[in-house]
């Protein structure tokens, strides 16, 4: 009898697409969107138009964050019985803000051959155009959206040194803004809003104008926010109570982000803090 030799596994490839141009798509990525057995895609709808604008016609699935868990395992078993698999998100590159993160481990963990096909993300198209010197940054993807969660994270951040690049929406900005504001100070920072489309819009000020700005008709569009480092200023203090009275006397901050300062730079109870901070400015 004649012996069948086992399918070979497929690829797995982590496809960029346009974050808004069209024409940012790679030779490559047409080509393997072509070529693949199927295409994973965040929103099949969403990619469906991508494809019938390039005349593709390869079968999609969907594979979004709720449901990556279990849809990584279906795909992985295609990719294992012979299947080729591109992964693309609704824009730019996969498992940057986006999912994917989870197939690419899972393909990993089975030996599947992962290949990156680079292209669009607003995290580079930004920093390429923001003119910023130095060579580190920090990227955080969205700040979180409850308000005292955003807050507690800029507040561990006043003394980062290197710049702080955000994405956020047009919902979210003016939020985002107005807390930097408030606890970082009205520092440098700059703008990537509508990165390749027809109403691409660079600006680069303080943080107070960006906030006006986002007021206005500007409140539309995606947004990358990349915040520059402040003047590092070191509270004077040899306890919770002096620094507290320093917090007082040099910054603006209110009662609830100076203990969320204090608390996060000493790694003390916040709550603790602040009913220390309530004692000691209901007496000065
Ligand atoms: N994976 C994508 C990438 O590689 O850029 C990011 C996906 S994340 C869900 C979407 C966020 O990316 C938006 O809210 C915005 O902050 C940023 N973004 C995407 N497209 C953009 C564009 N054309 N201009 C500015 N920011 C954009």
């Amino acid at each position: 009898m004649e012996k069948v030799s086992p399918k070979q596994p497929g690829t797995l490839y982590i496809t960029a697409t346009p974050i808004g141009n069209l024409e940012d798509i790679t030779l490559r990525a047409l080509r393997i969107l072509k070529e693949v057995d199927v295409i994973a895609a965040e929103d099949t709808r969403h990619t469906r138009k991508l494809l019938t604008h390039f005349e593709i016609s390869t079968p999609l699935i969907s594979y979004y964050r709720e449901k990556e868990q279990a849809r990584s395992v279906q795909l992985v078993e295609r990719i294992l019985a012979g299947e080729s698999i591109a992964l693309v998100s609704d824009a730019g590159t996969p498992g940057i803000s986006d999912p994917g993160a989870v197939l690419v481990r899972l393909a990993h963990k089975e030996g599947i051959t992962v290949v990156p096909l680079p292209g669009p993300s607003a995290l580079a198209t930004a920093l390429s155009v923001s003119g910023i010197t130095d060579s580190s940054f920090l990227f955080l993807g969205f700040a979180p959206s409850k308000k005292s969660q955003r807050k507690t994270l800029l507040t561990s951040l006043t003394d980062h040194p290197h710049p702080i690049v955000f994405y956020e929406s047009p919902r979210r900005i003016q939020g985002l803004l107005s807390d930097i504001l408030q606890i970082m100070g009205d520092r440098t920072g700059f703008w990537a809003r509508e990165l390749t489309k027809a109403h691409e819009d660079l600006q680069a000020g303080k943080i107070s104008d960006l906030l006006e700005l986002a007021s206005g008709p500007k409140n539309r569009g995606e947004f990358v926010l990349i915040v520059h480092p402040g003047k590092i200023i070191r509270a004077e203090g040899e306890n919770v109570e002096e620094l507290l009275v320093w917090y007082r006397e040099n910054t603006t901050l209110s009662v609830k982000d100076v203990s969320r300062k204090i608390a996060s730079d000493l790694g003390l109870s916040r709550s603790a803090v602040y009913q220390n901070a309530l004692v000691i400015y209901k007496k000065k």
